[in-house]
């Protein structure tokens, strides 16, 4: 029911993003709890619903639906924006409820997709979060992440921060069919030299691994090598997972790219994360070619330690910060 708050106040399209609608909408909060408990943090902020770049195989599609928008070309083309993400949650972080918990961004749709070249909204969210030293992470395939930098920079003096690329294939074919709006994946990996090179922990999720399509040796070899030469600092592999609602998707797609992979899908995916037979194995291939290709290295400058004090500390005021620069 969360999403009835989000009542569309502007709906527009613009010349530069052709094709696709923004619907801007105010949020009423904006640090949310990622539900079910499966995964390692328990909160994050998603300032858009629905996604640009436009992956075959998304688990977000479903969520469109909940805004009476279909999981297909509505999910890749109607984007709902929350104008008001970087003020919310700067109320929200200085409410004494908070507690400066890990926020994760990237869990639902992706925050730096072509959206946020035009509303710049994980600037604002940013510079909260590094005001109010709260620790964070991004999982993005977005390489506009770099326009930001600077702020990641001034977060991981002050608090905990990493970024994750999610890099399913450097195979040119088979990016351009299945992730048709995102930046090069080749594009990605040097994202991820500049982020630790600035001193930014930045890893490889290797996702989602398409079986019959992106999970030749050759293939996971050469994303494994170009992650670990560009100094990611983990590189982890996920097999496709296909729930009900991306299934409906999903499957036509294959239907029309690959046909002769159906049957084998429908045999794999009786239940919606594939074999477990098949997921183990990739991950052992995958963390034999990390060691393969040198294993990980440490990250340069190991981030600060968030501590209950710090965040106690009120924030300094923005002219203030300004001055001293
Ligand atoms: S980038 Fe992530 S959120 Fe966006 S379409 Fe692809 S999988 Fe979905």
């Amino acid at each position: 029911m969360d999403q009835l708050f989000e009542i569309a106040r502007k709906t527009f399209d613009t010349p530069e993003f052709r094709g696709i609608t923004f619907i801007e909408s105010e949020a009423k909060s904006i640090i949310n709890r990622v539900p079910g408990g499966a995964l390692p943090f328990d909160w994050t902020i998603n300032p858009y619903r629905g996604c640009s770049h436009a992956c075959v195989y998304c688990f977000a599609r479903p969520t469109h639906t909940f805004l009476d928008m279909n999981a297909g070309r509505d999910f890749e083309s109607k984007i709902v924006v929350k104008v008001n993400a970087p003020d919310v949650l700067r109320r929200e972080l200085a409410a004494k409820r908070w507690k400066g918990d890990h926020i994760a961004m990237g869990t639902n749709t992706d925050p730096y997709q072509r959206a946020e070249g035009r509303y710049k909204l994980m600037r604002g969210i940013l510079e909260a979060l590094v005001d109010y030293r709260n620790p964070f992470s991004i999982l993005t395939k977005g390489t506009l992440i770099l326009r930001d930098v600077d702020l990641l920079q001034r977060a991981a003096e002050v608090t905990t921060v990493s970024a994750a690329f999610s890099i399913g294939t450097l195979d040119e074919t088979v990016w351009r069919e299945t992730e048709p709006g995102t930046p090069h994946p080749k594009a990605r990996i040097d994202a991820i030299r500049t982020l630790t090179e600035a001193g930014i922990p930045a890893g490889v999720l290797m996702a989602p691994i398409l079986p019959g399509i992106s999970d030749r040796p050759v293939q996971l070899r050469e994303l494994v090598e170009a992650a670990i030469d560009a100094g990611a600092t983990h590189v982890s592999p996920i097999l496709l997972h296909l729930r009900p609602g991306v299934r409906e998707e999903f499957l036509p797609w294959l239907e029309e790219a690959h046909p002769d992979l159906v049957p084998r899908y429908l045999e794999m995916y009786r239940q919606p994360y594939g074999p477990k037979a098949l997921r183990e194995s990739l991950g052992r291939r995958v963390s034999s070619m990390v060691s393969a290709a040198g294993g990980i290295r440490r990250s340069a400058e190991p981030a600060r330690r968030f501590s209950r004090r710090d965040r106690d500390r009120p924030p300094e005021p923005r002219d203030e910060q300004l001055r001293l620069l």
